[in-house]
This record gives structure tokens, C-alpha cells and sequence, in this order.
């Protein structure tokens, strides 16, 4: 029992070739010229290409946001993530005050397990450092958790310039890799104080309030630990050109720096903040969406391979009722955009459509990197004999308009909306089930949890 996909363009990071891919059971056994495989079931994928399943870097599903959680929850977010062809995401568990690593990662586990339709991994955000804490990164990996995440803004999940270090350190035992919030705090609250009391009703005043400058600060501050440190680092949801010649620099130097950018920073910008009345709050993210310029500059990075994952900071929000809490204040909006289930299709039309970038990009940014530098490949990321059997049959030439009312993410808005473009997952196998076509999901819950191991890069 099996199936045989015959004809595609399998597609790698470093190149593309016609051939035929043989799935048994839950993984790939056979990739060749040609196969022959008497009793499996034969897919033609002639004129289609042949994707690893798409992983998302960075999603926040069920959050609690003070006085509600986002409109997506495992079961909904996962569901509209494998529609897009995305067979992983990663989630950030978030350790409370007090909490324990271990006591954050089973609210997690108890969150997502038997409700997600996608295979998920969990990256830990340490916002309590202390010896205890310290003492539980070796069961983080025993657990599968090999990747963090730090802020260096919000006061309730802030770390300091010491924690900083000592996490970095400790992470570096095991061979682990933090990911990090680069946005100053401090520079954030002054700035934003000085503007409330001008009209804090504003959405327009929400990129205002968060400038690049505190981006690239963090960067640099944060790249100066990384070095002092001796350590690799991630950046999370990288937004502005500011903040990419901080990385471009600290490179030439020698250091060891990753990049996660986010669809939002390449396809909208700071216009959106203009829209009329209170419409502007759907795009209210952290960081927020910059100016055209940072745009070029990202989408230059990408093509130079300057950025190595394209996550989404999925974090969805309604209109109705949830971002509406700052419609007297603009701070109070909740921070957050859906796109866990557009992110392929957008940016396969914005790069490889619009000619910005490659297939063979595509595939680095959206699965072998990612899968490389959290501990994951080849078992995901990559179309080899004995990896997890995760695939996107990829129709180039299936044409589609993004819209809130159709979309599968359980959000009353969508950033995208009225965008239209060609080129969409045709089919998606989970582990060799097929699971969904053409954005519409026919087997749910077949999601199980990825235990990682320690970075390959
Ligand atoms: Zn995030």
C-alpha cells in the first residue's frame, strides 16, 4: 500500500529535477528517474512540482492575550496551515512567572495534543531565568524542545542583558539555538508615551510607537552578547532594512546569524496604518509593518540568501470584539495577524511568480533550512529516502483571490484580503496520508508531535 507520484519537479534547495517519488506507509523509500511499483496508487504530477511539506517557524495558536485567546486554537490553526500545504509549524510555549520549563511545555502539550490536523514542535520562551530554570534545559531536550525564544520587549516576558548572556550560554551546551524579539522595550514605552499624548485613538500612531531604530538597537545589542557569548542566534520576524545591515554587518565580521522574516514584512507596509477609521487595526503587529523601502531591502536579502525561514507570527485576532479592546487606545490593541495559510501561495506568487526569487528558494526558506536549524531534517524538510512522506504537489498555474470569508483560519479578517495570484498546493500528504487539496482539508488530526534534536547548521 502506497502511492506513486509520477513525473514531478522535485524540488531541493540547491536544484530541481523531473522524477518519480515512491511514499510506503509514512515515509518517502524511493526517489528515481523512474519508478516502477506494481499495486501503488499512481499520481500523475506531470507539470506540477513536488514540494518537502512546508514548515512554519512561528506561530502563536490558543494564546492568551489577557482578556481572550486568539481566534485560532490548535485545532483551527493547524487545519488552516495544512490547506496552505504546510505539514509542521512550531509554536512558542510560553513559561509564566513562577512556572517551571517543564509545567509551561505540558500546558502546551495538553493545548495542542490529539487537535492538530498538522505535525507541530513547540520552541520554549524563557521569561523566568533562574537556577532552576537553568537545570531543565537538558530535559527540554530530552523532551524534543531544542529551540527558545526571548523577548527584549514587553515587561511581563523581558529578559535582561545578563539573562541574556547566561541563556545563550546554557543553550549552547546542548547545541540548542535561541531565537530572539529584537524590539528596545524602554525605547518603545518613551516613545510611545510621548505620542499617546497627542491622539491616542490613532491606529496611524502604531508604527510611530515602534520604530525601526528599536530594532536595530536590539539587533545590535543582542549580536554584541551572541559574540561575547561565542554563540549563533536567531532573529525573529526580522522588519526593517535597519535591522538587516545590523546582521549584514556582524556576517562580514564572521558571526554565526540566523533570519526569520515574516510574508507581512515583505508584501504590505506602513500605508495599511492609513486606512479609514478603525480598519488600520488588523495590521497591528509586533513589529509593525514598515515603509516600501524595508520591503526592497528584505526581498534583496532573500534573493542573496541573506534569510534563512520564512515564518508567519500567525497570531490571529477578530475584528469583532477582540481588536476592537483598543478602539480608544491605540496600545491596546491586541498585536497580531493571521497567515499561517497563505503564507506558500503568497509567497510563491510575490517571489517566484513576480521573478523576485526561485523555487530552489522556496524550498530553503519554507522547509530545509528551517528543518536544518531546528533539529528536524531529514526527517522533515527535504524529499529523501526515509523522510517523513510530508509533500505538496504544487499546481503553478491554479489561480485564487484571498479572502476572510473563504479562508479556513477560524479569524474574521485577513491582511491579504482581495489578493489574488496564481500557484497553490493541489495536494498535501501528512507522513503518506493524503490530507488536503486545493486549500481544502478532507482528513483532519492526523498532527502528531515532532521531537526534535539539536541544530544541524
Ligand atoms: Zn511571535
Amino acid at each position: 500500500m502506497g502511492y506513486l507520484i509520477k513525473n514531478g519537479t522535485v524540488v531541493y534547495a540547491n536544484g530541481s529535477y523531473t522524477a518519480d517519488v515512491l511514499v510506503e506507509g509514512e515515509k518517502i523509500t524511493q526517489v528515481a528517474k523512474t519508478i516502477d511499483a506494481p499495486g501503488m496508487t499512481v499520481i500523475d504530477a506531470s507539470g506540477k512540482y513536488i514540494f518537502p511539506g512546508f514548515i512554519d517557524t512561528h506561530t502563536h495558536f490558543d494564546l492568551d492575550a489577557g482578556d481572550f485567546h486568539t481566534a485560532d486554537d490548535f485545532y483551527t490553526g493547524t487545519k488552516a496551515a495544512i490547506a496552505g500545504g504546510t505539514t509542521s509549524i512550531l509554536d512558542f510555549t510560553t513559561q509564566e512567572k513562577g512556572q517551571t520549563l517543564t509545567e509551561a511545555l505540558d500546558v502546551w502539550h495538553k493545548m495542542a495534543d490529539g487537535k492538530s490536523s498538522c505535525d507541530y514542535g513547540f520552541h520554549m520562551s524563557i521569561t523566568d531565568w533562574n537556577d532552576e530554570s537553568k537545570k531543565e534545559i537538558k530535559e527540554m531536550t530530552r523532551q524534543g524542545v531544542t529551540s527558545y525564544k526571548l523577548y527584549m520587549a514587553y515587561d511581563n516576558l523581558k529578559v535582561n542583558d545578563k539573562e541574556l548572556f547566561e541563556i545563550l550560554s546554557a543553550i549552547e551546551e546542548e547545541h540548542g539555538i535561541v531565537g530572539v524579539h529584537c524590539e528596545n522595550g524602554d525605547i518603545i514605552k518613551a516613545v510611545t508615551e510621548k505620542l499617546k499624548s497627542e491622539e491616542r485613538n490613532s491606529v496611524r500612531l502604531h508604527p510611530k510607537s515602534r520604530p525601526a531604530e528599536a530594532e536595530a538597537e536590539a539587533i545590535n545589542r543582542l549580536l554584541t552578547i551572541a559574540k561575547l557569548a561565542g554563540t549563533p542566534v536567531n532573529i525573529v520576524h526580522l522588519s526593517s532594512k535597519q535591522g538587516l545591515k545590523v546582521v549584514q554587518r556582524a556576517r562580514k565580521e564572521g558571526q554565526q546569524v540566523f533570519v526569520e522574516t515574516c510574508p507581512q514584512y515583505l508584501i504590505l507596509d506602513e500605508k495599511e496604518y492609513n486606512r479609514p477609521g478603525f480598519a488600520g487595526a488588523a495590521y497591528v503587529c509586533a513589529p509593525p509593518l514598515r515603509k516600501k523601502e524595508d520591503r526592497e531591502a528584505l526581498w534583496e536579502a532573500v534573493e542573496k540568501d541573506e534569510v534563512d525561514m520564512l515564518g508567519t507570527d500567525h497570531c490571529s485576532f477578530n475584528m469583532g470584539g477582540q481588536k476592537t479592546r483598543g478602539k480608544d487606545d491605540f496600545t491596546r490593541i491586541p498585536g497580531g495577524i493571521p497567515g499561517t495559510e497563505q503564507r506558500p501561495m503568497l509567497f510563491y506568487q510575490y517571489g517566484v511568480v513576480e521573478g523576485r526569487t526561485s523555487i530552489e528558494r522556496m524550498c530553503q526558506l519554507l522547509a530545509e533550512r528551517p528543518a536544518k536549524l531546528f533539529g528536524m531534517y531529514p526527517q522533515k524538510g527535504a524529499i529523501l529516502p526515509g523522510s517523513d512522506a510530508d509533500l505538496v504537489i504544487w499546481d503553478p498555474d491554479k489561480a485564487w483571490t484571498i479572502s476572510a470569508k473563504t479562508q479556513v483560519q477560524n479569524v474574521d479578517n485577513t491582511p491579504y484580503e482581495g489578493i489574488s495570484g496564481t500557484g497553490m498546493a493541489a495536494q498535501v500528504f501528512l507522513r503518506g496520508c493524503p490530507v488536503a487539496e486545493y486549500g481544502k482539508v478532507h482528513t483532519e488530526l492526523k498532527g502528531k508531535y515532532i521531537h526534535r534534536t539539536a541544530r544541524q547548521l
